[in-house]
C-alpha cells in the first residue's frame, strides 16, 4: 500500500521523470485486504472508493444508533481496486518499473541506499522501505495485536442497511479483553461482517468462524447465507518506536515507518498523508524527511495510556468505547483520532473517560518510559 502510493504520488509530482524501481515478492493481484477511513471530502483514490457512506453506526454499552459524520465520509477501498488502478497509473510512465522479487537486504552507504533482492543488487538516492519488521517483543512497550477475520456474506433475507454500517458492535462477549462485530454493508443482503479482537492471543481459523457465524445467528436476520469471500488479518497496536529515517538515504514507510496508529490500527490514512507530506518535501528541497513539532508527541503518549488500559485490563474496553462515541460529538472524536485536535479538546474528551482507570495507566506509561 504505502510503496505504490509513494510512487504514485511521485509521478503526480514535480519529480514525475525520476527513476522509480518497486520491489515486491507479491504480485498484488489479489483482493488480500479491505480498508476503511474516515475522509473529509474527495481524496486522490475516489474514483475507486467501493463504497461511502454519511453516516455510521455504533452498538456500545450504554448507547446504540447513528453517529453524526459531520462532513467526513466514511470509505471503504478493496486492495484489488487500488493495486489495479496504481499500476495501471504507473504503466504509463516508461521510468517507473516493478518486479517481483525478494529483498535480502537493505543497507545505507555512502553512494546511497543499497538493497539485495533476489541476488541483484541494487543502489538508488532513497530507498523507501516498508518491509522492516517492527520490533513488538520488548517488555519496554504495549505489544497487543489487533486481529481479525471477516467473511463477506450474501444472505438469503436483506437484513442490512446499506445506508450505514456498524463501525463496532460490542453485544459480543467480552471474555475480559476487547473483541468487537465490524458490518460494512454493500448492499441490502451482502455485507463483510468482521470480528474483531485487540488482545495478544491470536485465535485459530475455527474460534473466529464460530464468533463470526454466532453473531450472525444472534443479531442478523439473514435466513439462510454463502461466505463469498474471507478476509483475515493481523494489525501491530504497539507504540514501539520506529524511525521514519533510520539513515540518510533510507526511508521506512507504512506500517514500517510507524503509521500504524498504536490505539486504532487505522493506517491508510496516516500513510497517505505522510507519503504526501515526504513527496512534498522532496520535489521542494530534495530531502524526503519530515520534522513534525514535538508537541505532537502528546499523541503517542495518548496512544500509550490507552493501550495501557486495555493491556492491563483497567477498565472493560467496550465502555471505554462507548463513551469515547457517545459522550462526545463523533466528530470531534474521530479529529481526535486523526491526531487533528487543540490540547483544550483533547482535555474535554479525557474527562468522558474513566478517571481513576486512566490515571494509573499514566503513571504506569510513565514509569516504563523512566525506568524500563
Ligand atoms: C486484512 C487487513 C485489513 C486492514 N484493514 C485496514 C483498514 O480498514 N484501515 C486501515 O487504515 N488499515 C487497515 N489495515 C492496516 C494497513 O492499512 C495495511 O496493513 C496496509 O497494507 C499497510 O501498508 P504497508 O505498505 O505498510 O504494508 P503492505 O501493504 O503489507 O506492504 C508491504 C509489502 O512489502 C512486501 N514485502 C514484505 N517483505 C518483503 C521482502 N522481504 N521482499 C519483498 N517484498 C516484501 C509485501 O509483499 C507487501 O506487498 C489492514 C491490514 C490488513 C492485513
Amino acid at each position: 500500500m504505502a510503496g505504490l502510493s509513494l510512487a504514485y504520488y511521485i509521478t503526480q509530482s514535480s519529480l514525475r521523470n525520476r527513476s522509480i524501481l518497486i520491489l515486491d515478492r507479491d504480485q498484488k493481484n489479489r483482493n488480500d485486504r479491505t480498508w476503511c477511513f474516515w475522509e473529509n471530502g474527495a481524496g486522490p483514490f475516489e474514483s475507486i472508493m467501493y463504497r461511502q457512506w454519511n453516516s455510521v453506526s455504533f452498538h456500545g454499552t450504554t448507547h446504540a444508533g447513528p453517529l453524526d459524520l459531520g462532513t467526513y465520509q466514511y470509505k471503504m477501498l478493496r486492495g484489488i481496486d487500488f493495486y489495479t488502478f496504481v499500476q495501471n497509473e504507473l504503466d504509463k510512465w516508461p521510468n517507473v518499473e516493478r518486479r517481483q522479487a525478494t529483498i535480502n537486504r537493505i543497507k545505507d552507504t555512502p553512494q546511497g541506499g543499497f538493497v539485495i533482492a533476489d541476488d541483484e543488487p541494487y543502489i538508488a538516492d532513497y530507498v523507501f522501505d516498508s518491509t522492516f519488521a517492527l520490533r513488538t517483543d520488548q517488555p519496554r512497550h504495549h505489544n497487543l495485536l489487533q486481529h481479525f477475520k471477516g467473511w463477506v456474506i450474501n444472505t438469503e433475507k436483506p437484513c442490512f442497511d446499506p445506508q450505514q454500517p456498524e463501525i463496532m458492535d460490542f453485544r459480543v462477549a467480552q471474555h475480559g479483553d476487547c473483541r468487537f462485530v465490524y458490518v460494512m454493508p454493500f448492499d441490502a443482503r451482502t455485507a463483510l461482517v468482521e470480528f474483531t479482537l485487540f488482545n495478544d492471543k491470536l485465535m485459530t481459523d475455527a474460534e473466529y468462524d464460530a464468533d463470526i457465524r454466532q453473531y450472525i445467528d444472534r443479531f442478523l436476520d439473514a435466513g439462510t447465507y454463502q461466505i463469498a469471500e474471507t478476509e483475515y488479518g493481523v494489525i501491530p497496536m504497539s507504540d514501539t518506536e520506529t524511525q521514519e529515517n533510520p539513515s540518510e538515504h533510507i526511508v521506512r514507510i507504512g506500517t514500517s515507518g510507524g503509521h500504524t496508529k498504536a490505539s486504532t490500527g487505522y493506517t491508510f490514512q496516516r500513510t497517505q498523508q505522510y507519503l504526501r507530506d515526504i513527496v512534498h518535501n522532496l520535489a521542494a528541497t530534495g530531502k524526503p524527511n519530515r520534522k513534525l513539532p514535538w508537541f505532537r508527541s502528546r499523541f503517542k503518549l495518548y496512544d500509550s495510556v490507552f493501550l495501557n488500559v486495555l493491556e492491563k485490563q483497567r477498565h472493560p474496553a467496550d465502555d471505554v468505547f462507548t463513551r469515547f462515541y457517545a459522550k462526545n460529538r463523533p466528530v470531534n472524536a474521530f479529529r481526535f483520532l486523526d491526531e487533528d485536535t487543540r490540547l483544550v479538546d483533547e482535555l474535554r474528551l479525557f474527562t468522558t473517560m474513566p478517571s481513576w482507570p486512566f490515571t494509573v495507566a499514566f503513571f504506569d506509561v510513565l514509569r516504563r518510559k523512566l525506568i524500563g
